[in-house]
């Protein structure tokens, strides 16, 4: 809830207005969803919250790679699955770098060939309340390591996040304002299948978030079969788009490459690549080595594609990383663990 709503809230359950702000500090800044912990409320309240459950959803598995990921399965109260990540890293200084990873929607209606969370199609949108409830069980895991709060956020778990464009601005609103999460814009990234109008908007947002693009092919023949919904949006409509999204907010834009075996991971696609982003500002490129889906009829690529196609975009003078493989034990390409769980149950 925005803090207009949580005061309407809180009217109607017989508050004063200004309790609502003390609700919001319980609720965002520390994460707290015990109502009988939350010492400045009046009783009355309390005993009101305290009659149902805070949280909606519920985890039902935690996976563990072994390796710092931990994926995490939550049930939505009306039964669909949802996946989210903790990434527990280190910086080069030592510091600690933990991201979530999280969900925007039930499914994905996008239908991606190589990705597991468009096999059942969409189920519905996440509230933004559903996208929020993700972080609380986040907090549970670090909490329960002792580590401290989330250093970033990136929305690309389950779900295409600007097809659910009203609560993933919502959810972004209240986890990066000053009376909710005071997260910072610029920790939170926004990774879209390419919807160029939303793409337009979000840069009107007036915020500093930043995007990720998955581009994934070097031309739209290629892309619509990796991409069914390409057909309607074509390459360099995106690519337009995410200039655009620069140009208004200076904020870096990163092209992701998911690498598929023999499908767009050929020294010819690395150099279109690079041609394609040449005099694009300040242009990066995440190569995702692919992680198959049974099902799916795709490949990974091999090790020594994935180094020659690094090496060409390098040598074009193009940023580039490649993701590193974590939690392949916890079936960490996107939606592989919930597709296992929707199937099983
Ligand atoms: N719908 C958004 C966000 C979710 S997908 C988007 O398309 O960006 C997040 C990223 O994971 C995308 O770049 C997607 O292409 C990639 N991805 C999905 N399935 C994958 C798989 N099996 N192996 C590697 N990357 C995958």
């Amino acid at each position: 809830m925005t803090p207009d709503q949580l005061r309407d809230a809180v009217v109607a359950l017989g508050q004063k207005p200004f309790v609502a702000k003390q609700l919001a500090q319980w609720l965002y800044e520390k994460r707290e969803t015990d109502p009988g912990k939350m010492s400045n409320l009046p009783a009355a309240l309390r005993e009101k919250l305290a009659a149902q459950p805070l949280l909606t959803s519920r985890v039902i598995e935690a996976d563990d790679s072994g390796e710092g990921t931990t994926k995490l399965a939550i049930r939505l109260h009306d039964g669909p699955i949802i996946e989210c990540v903790l990434m527990r890293e280190e910086n080069e200084d030592g510091s600690a770098r933990l991201t979530a990873c999280i969900s925007t929607q039930a499914g994905c209606a996008m239908g991606c060939t190589f990705c597991a969370s468009g096999m059942l199609g969409l189920k519905r949108n996440l509230t933004a309340g559903e996208i929020l409830e993700q972080f609380y069980h986040i907090d549970a895991l670090l909490k329960k390591d002792g580590l401290s709060w989330l250093t970033n956020v990136v929305v690309m778990g389950m779900g295409e996040p600007l097809h659910n464009f009203d609560n993933l601005m919502q959810a972004l609103t209240i986890l990066n304002a000053d009376w909710g999460f005071k997260f910072g814009a610029r920790r939170i990234t926004v990774s879209t299948v390419g919807l160029p109008d939303k793409i337009r908007e979000l840069a009107k947002q007036g915020m500093q978030f930043n995007l990720a693009i998955s581009l994934h092919a070097t031309s739209d023949k290629q892309r619509t079969k990796l991409i069914p919904t390409n057909v309607a949006t074509g390459l360099a409509n995106i690519i337009e788009a995410a200039a655009d999204y620069f140009s208004e907010t200076k904020r870096e834009v990163t092209f992701e490459y998911t690498l598929v075996g023999g499908e767009n991971d050929s020294a010819a696609d690395a150099r279109r690549l690079a041609e394609l982003l040449r005099g694009f500002p300040r242009a990066n490129v995440n190569l995702i080595p692919m992680n198959p889906v049974e099902g799916s009829g795709l490949i990974a690529p091999t090790t020594q594609a994935v180094e020659e196609f690094t090496r060409i975009l390098k040598q074009a003078g193009v940023n580039v990383h490649v993701r590193k493989k974590r939690g392949r034990a916890v079936q960490a390409a996107c939606g592989q663990l919930r597709l296992r769980l929707e199937q099983q149950f």
